[in-house]
């Protein structure tokens, strides 16, 4: 059998049994970050990678860019458990030809992140590779005094929601793919993809509300992230689709070249907004705060359901279905 009959989740699934017997309180796999307690505090631990040829061209990514986003796509897991950021560990393979001029570039575009989350870079490994740049950062961070956020505590009846448009990074890395004309809409789109909006201060706002239940960021396109979700949470969803926020440059561009717009939002992955549950009880007062705390929305796009397992999305009312599914790495 290959990995790809398996799949990205079902082979994480596959070596992590092996590990779960954890020093007490430790939560290990399966959440955007490991959990350490200690005392009164508990740590944060998450790891992503970026590979040439894989997540980025190194052609059509600027180096500082590109060490913006290596940053990013880990400072959002903190964020995906309401978290602090506080230290970076960098791995970096690179083959000899590189210029020492793309390495400075890479650290500028890190050190303007780092700086602005106050995070500091403590260590690290670099070497050589034959061919391709290979990135990978691990991030610590501190959860103090008040709960995380796991995607295991939805339940059924909670409103979902999310924090950002869906689709932007997707359509950004489609304009990059298809060599658009470079006009303001797919600029804006590649931007995003390229630098995504991070929600570090709402995370830790929202984990400081009890009647949000579950969260975690939006790597891999809602489609994928909800089963992830679903899982931890043993529950269903089900999605309004005409309820996804798109920006007005989505919207645009869509139009002008007919993608499937909705198909986009819901499947294409690193828009990096965080995805939570919220009890419909509260969910319209937290909103208000959200909104007058943050001067921007908590969309809720649907409903935690009791069916286990089941993602169903509606339009308008009537059912709707994708060919295409949220982002695996194998499949
Ligand atoms: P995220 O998208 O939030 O970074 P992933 O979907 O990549 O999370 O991973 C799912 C879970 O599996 C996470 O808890 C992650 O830490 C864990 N994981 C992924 N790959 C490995 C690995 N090679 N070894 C141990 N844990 C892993
Ligand atoms: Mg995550």
């Amino acid at each position: 059998m290959k990995i790809s009959d398996l799949g990205e989740f079902k082979l994480i699934g596959r070596f992590s049994k092996r590990f779960l017997n954890l020093p007490g309180g430790t939560l290990g796999i399966g959440d955007d970050c490991a959990v350490i307690p200690t005392a009164g505090e508990s740590f944060l631990v998450a790891a992503d990678m970026l590979i040439e040829d894989v997540h980025f061209l190194k052609n059509d990514i600027s180096p500082q860019d590109l060490g913006y986003k290596a940053l990013a796509v880990n400072l959002s897991d903190i964020a995906g458990m309401g978290g602090i950021p506080k230290y970076a560990v960098l791995s970096m393979a690179l083959p000899s030809s590189t210029e020492v001029e793309w390495v400075d570039a890479f650290f500028d575009g890190f050190e303007k992140l780092a700086k602005e989350f106050d995070v500091a870079l403590i260590g690290g490994d670099t070497t050589r590779s034959m061919n391709s740049i290979a990135i990978n950062i691990t991030i610590l961070g501190q959860a103090k005094g008040q709960p995380i956020k796991l995607r295991s505590e939805a339940q059924p009846g909670d409103v979902i929601c999310v924090t950002g448009n869906l689709g932007d990074s997707g359509a950004g890395l489609k304009a990059i793919l298809e060599k658009l004309p470079i006009h303001s809409d797919a600029e804006y789109l590649i931007e995003q993809h390229h630098r995504p909006k991070l929600y570090v201060k709402e995370a830790q706002w929202l984990a400081s509300h009890a009647e949000v239940h579950a969260m975690m960021d939006v790597s891999d396109g809602i489609d994928s992230d909800l089963h992830r979700i679903m899982e931890r949470s043993r529950c269903g969803a089900s999605i309004g689709l005409e309820k996804l926020p798109i920006s007005k440059q989505l919207k645009n561009l869509a139009t002008r070249l007919d993608w499937d717009l909705l198909e986009m939002a819901a499947t294409a992955g690193e828009d990096y907004c965080l995805l939570l549950t919220v009890d419909h009880n509260h969910f319209e007062k937290l909103r208000l705060e959200y909104q007058r705390k943050f001067n921007t929305d908590l969309y809720p796009i649907g409903e935690i359901t009791s069916q286990l397992d089941k993602l169903e999305y509606t339009l308008n009312g009537q059912y709707h279905s994708f060919s295409k599914k949220g982002f695996d790495h194998f499949k």
